[in-house]
């Protein structure tokens, strides 16, 4: 029988052939990868793993035992070589004498936060990773690889009243059982102390945290480690509970289309209610298990228990929101009122948790409002700092669920002491952590909506957003020019290291979508995607525009002039219309900048509709000013003239503007250069003589929507190189 046909409950994917190719630091690295791919092995950023490998020391010349193991801050599925730390073995192990030294010793006495500082003396080879607080863990027992994984089978053990028993019963003398305590350098002691009593150790359950097991080779480890979880599954799956799992169902669920709407008219109000002091990015993520919890009798019980692993816990919070409501008896108007409630009630719960559990030292308290909020019928919504994040703490608690119907099948499930979560949460080394972060972008936290991001300015302004940290919705007449603006800054950015989201709020920081501002159902179709995506909308930038040329006798006909109406006026009208309603519930300031032009100022011959709409577009960004606050600012960028990149500028247009100006160019030059001959004549123009280009425009959309401006609206800015027949006043 193949290996993969042994395991039903995680994925065997070890291939000799392509782990037989690579050093041994790389081996690692590939043990990690597919260890980490399986949700059910170990979450994401959870576990570590490690090998010992014999390396040339670079001063001696000699061989040396260099412990690799993953590094802070790292995601198993989507390391890289780089992301794991190696340090000298022997003299990782003298820390110990150090460690022994200190007069108060043990978990979370002041030598052991200490002692993390001290492994960056027993790096090998200037490696810059940073190790983790996990690493004793891995360097104090004695064979050449170790993995350390939080799957979800064998929490269920550790997070029950008698995990202690049920080890025994499911591993029997193969794994052993130690206590929860939180990690670092005693915790390894305590487990090189179990295996000195008990060589035969293969590996051991780690109450309210995980599993860790060892072997002296990479293989056979990361073989032992696929089986010691499936036997826990398969012990689970003995005891499945069927129909009474949670205590069997309390509510049904909505329909799709109408948790869809329920969640479109929602999110907006939520995500308002709980980002009074931070915004957040919401992630819904709605599986037949989920739903089966959030419908459960069981589901207010065990909510208030909360998450077990710490892990978990640090993204989930102590506990979620979990709201009584249900979805066929009740109203919309009766969940937020549970809503409002729920939150008074769980922020006085958590300052209650921080008073109670605070130490002298501790930091100040932190945002107490829920990450995690549970409905019946609709499902699970959690909140982070970005996409990835809230994405992260969908799965975490997602995965505390299957753990909790784990638990409950074969005992009762338990959470972790709150002083013991306290003391994770409020940790001053993860504290540190933070402060070591760099501060929050401009638009950190923020979800930037760019309409006509496939081209031109909408596209150089979808990058420059996107630099200032903002979740960006690239939006075009054109879908498949939205996604690959928005593919480009994924591929800028990376999609983050979340896996959950159910549909589009499975996406990464930029999303492409088509919309027609010419048509109201359209629009509204956009932002009802952007919603269910990240929760919300903050800042606008509409950049789309037209112009028509009209023909050699400047003729333009009717439908033209109402074209140019429909995109350049009544557009960002009906953008404006469609989202102040999703503004008003969410009750966050925000802004919206139109691209009106320096024509709305300039009467000349030839662009009659253009001109004048933008006139009308120049009247209507005040007009919203007045119309939208306090909440939102509403400003005008009015360029000139930007001939790069643009396609207000086809070649046609180009060649007959090089003619009529007496521009000399050959038929044979490519667009780009006919374009830069056009500039430069255009600059010629201008009071500051240098060509206009995309990055200009970009650079001051981005300034109108941030903070920088946050005292200015109803204001056209323009961005036409000094043309003083367009000066407004
Ligand atoms: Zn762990």
């Amino acid at each position: 029988m193949a290996k993969s046909e042994e395991f039903k409950h995680v994925n065997y994917l070890w291939d000799d052939k392509i782990a037989d190719q690579l050093d041994p630091v790389e081996r690692l690295r590939y043990r990690s990868n597919i260890l980490g791919t399986d949700q059910r092995i170990t979450n994401t950023g959870g576990g570590n793993t490690s090998s010992k490998v014999k390396m040339t020391d670079p001063l001696s010349g000699e061989q040396v035992d260099v412990l690799w193991v993953k590094g802070s801050g790292g995601d198993l599925r989507t390391s890289r070589r780089a992301n794991f730390a190696s340090l000298y073995i022997d003299k990782f192990l003298s820390l110990e004498n150090i460690y022994n030294k200190a007069e108060v010793k043990g978990v979370k006495t002041e030598i052991e936060d200490s002692m993390v500082d001290m492994y960056r003396h027993t790096t090998y080879g200037l490696n810059p990773a940073a190790s983790s607080i996990d690493t004793p863990l891995h360097g104090l027992i004695p064979f050449r690889h170790v993995d350390h994984m939080h799957p979800i089978s064998v929490i269920a053990i550790a997070a029950s009243k008698d995990q202690e028993r049920l080890t025994h019963t499911v591993f029997e003398e193969e794994v052993g059982w130690v206590p929860w305590q939180r990690p670092g350098f005693d915790l390894g002691l305590v487990m090189k102390e179990k295996l000195k009593q008990d060589p035969d150790l293969k590996g051991l359950v780690m109450g309210q945290h995980g599993l860790i097991n060892w072997a002296d080779d990479d293989k056979a480890c990361y073989e032992l480690t696929l089986s010691l979880i499936e036997k826990a599954a398969r012990y689970v799956e003995g005891h499945d509970r069927g129909d009474q799992t949670f205590g069997g169902q309390k509510y049904e669920s909505l329909d799709e289309k109408t948790r869809n709407e329920t969640l479109v008219k929602l999110l907006p109000k939520l995500r308002g209610m709980i980002s009074q002091a931070n915004r957040f990015i919401g992630t819904v993520h709605v599986t037949e298990n989920v739903l089966q919890f959030v419908n459960s009798v069981d589901a207010s019980r065990l909510a208030e228990i909360g998450t077990s692993c710490p892990d978990h816990f640090l993204r989930t919070k102590i506990k979620p929101l979990y709201v009584d409501w249900d979805p066929h008896g009740e109203s919309y108007e009766a969940l937020i009122e549970k809503l409002e409630k729920g939150l008074v009630a769980y922020r006085a719960d958590y300052e209650a948790y921080y008073e109670a559990c605070k130490h002298p030292d501790s930091p100040a308290m932190r945002d107490p409002n829920p990450t995690v909020i549970l409905i019946p019928g609709l499902g699970l919504i959690a909140w982070g700092k970005n996409k990835s994040e809230s994405r992260v703490t969908a799965e975490f608690y997602s995965l505390a669920i299957e753990v909790m119907r784990a638990s409950e099948a074969i005992s009762e499930y338990q959470g972790l002491p709150r002083q013991e979560a306290f003391d994770i949460e409020y940790w001053l080394l993860e504290e540190a952590k933070l402060k070591r972060m760099p501060p929050e972008k401009e638009f950190a936290r923020n979800v930037v909506v760019v309409i006509g991001a496939g081209s031109g300015i909408g596209k150089a302004t979808a990058h420059r957003v996107a630099r200032e940290g903002a979740h960006v919705v690239c939006a075009d007449l054109s879908e498949d020019a939205a996604r690959a603006t928005a593919q480009e800054l994924e591929n800028t950015y990376g999609v983050g290291i979340g896996v959950a989201g159910t549909g589009i709020s499975g996406c990464g920081p930029a999303i492409g979508l088509s919309v027609d501002i010419t048509k109201r159902e359209s629009i509204r179709a956009m932002f009802e995607n952007v919603i269910l995506a990240y929760g919300g909308v903050d800042n606008i930038i509409v950049t789309a525009g037209i112009f028509v040329p009209p023909d050699k006798q400047g003729y333009i006909p009717d439908d033209k002039w109402e074209l140019t109406y429909s995109i350049n006026v009544t557009g960002p009208y009906l953008v404006a219309d469609e989202a102040k309603k999703i503004w008003q519930a969410q009750g966050l300031r925000t802004s919206l900048v139109i691209t009106t032009s320096a024509n709305a100022a300039v009467a000349k011959q030839g662009s009659f509709a253009y001109d004048t709409s933008k006139a009308a577009a120049n009247h209507l960004v005040r007009e919203l000013a007045i119309e939208l606050s306090p909440l939102v600012r509403v400003n005008g960028l009015a360029p000139a003239t930007v001939v790069e990149g643009s396609s207000m500028f086809p070649r046609d247009r180009v060649i007959s503007s090089l003619t009529k100006y007496n521009i000399a160019f050959e038929e044979s030059e490519s667009t780009e250069s006919l374009r830069d001959k056009l500039a430069v004549f255009y600059a010629q123009r201008t009071l500051t003589k240098s060509p206009i280009t995309l990055a200009d425009q970009a650079e001051v959309a981005y300034l109108l929507s941030s903070r920088k401006f946050s005292k200015t609206t109803g204001q056209i800015i323009s961005v036409d190189g000094g043309l003083h027949e367009a000066f407004l006043r």
